[in-house]
């Protein structure tokens, strides 16, 4: 890959990412999240059905990132959005806040953040306390009980949508690391780059679903492919 001629970078991350930093990922060898079916936690459903096992699932993701740590991945992006003079955006599908702990900020997190509850009394989005199985009053209207993790679940819009779009339709490169290229619509961004005339790469441990979408691929652990690809790039 020649860095020379790119001005534009959209990166898409998800849970492979952070798999190095010891956040679990989503399909992991055995297909469930944490123990449990993506069904049952991740689901407006599941949330109407059982709200406890649901906050309590998330209470403990969101307890869980006090004792993990950004990677060299992430600080390699990091270190790419401080040294990137042309446009960048990273898009993240993950809702642990290590690209942001690493120092990255041109970047959006399109499944919502570990860290953010959601009223859905008054609709405002505030920091999420520690734990919401407790039913916390909202920031905003004072409501208690209504809060919910500001995650966006299966069959729900992913945010920042317009904003994703935009940046792929002008991209010259994109770049997809730690995604299993199983969950909608994110694993379409690559075609949609690609309509656009940009480079694609994956860099993952394994061909994603989607791997024949790519124009190249480096499979391994991210940890150690993003570093050097950042290198090249800044380098070129
Ligand atoms: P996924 O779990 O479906 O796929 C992860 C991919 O990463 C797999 O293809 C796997 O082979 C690859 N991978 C694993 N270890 C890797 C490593 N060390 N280096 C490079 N690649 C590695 O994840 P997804 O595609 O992001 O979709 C899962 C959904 O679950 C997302 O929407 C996300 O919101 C949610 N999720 C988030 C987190 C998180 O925030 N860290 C964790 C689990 C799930
Ligand atoms: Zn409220």
């Amino acid at each position: 890959m020649r860095a020379a001629g790119f001005q534009s970078i959209v990166v898409l991350t998800g849970a492979g990412i952070s798999a190095e930093s010891g956040v679990p990922t989503f399909r992991g060898p055995d297909g469930l999240w944490e123990g449990h079916r993506v069904e049952d936690v991740a689901t407006p459903q599941a949330f109407r059905r059982d709200p406890a096992l649901v906050q309590a699932f998330y209470d403990a993701r969101r307890a869980a990132l006090a004792r993990v740590a950004p990677n060299p991945a992430h600080a390699a992006l990091a270190r790419l959005d401080a040294q990137w003079q042309g446009d960048l955006l990273i898009v993240t599908q993950n809702v642990d806040d290590l690209h942001e702990r690493a120092g990255a900020a041109r970047m959006v997190h399109m499944h919502g953040e570990l860290k953010s509850a959601l009223c859905l009394a008054c609709g405002e989005r505030q920091p999420a306390p520690e734990t919401l199985s407790d039913g916390p009053a909202c920031a905003r209207c004072g409501a208690h009980g209504r809060l919910r993790p500001d995650i966006v679940w299966f069959g729900e819009m992913p945010y920042h949508m317009d904003r994703i779009e935009a940046a792929l339709a002008v991209c010259d490169l994109f770049v997809s690391i730690g995604t299993s290229g199983a969950v909608y619509p994110a694993a379409g961004f690559v075609q949609g780059a690609r309509h656009y005339g940009a480079h694609t790469l994956e860099i993952n441990l394994d061909p994603s679903e989607g791997t024949h979408f790519f124009d190249e691929a480096r499979h391994g652990r991210a940890g150690e492919l993003v570093p050097l690809w950042v290198d090249e790039l800044l380098q070129g």
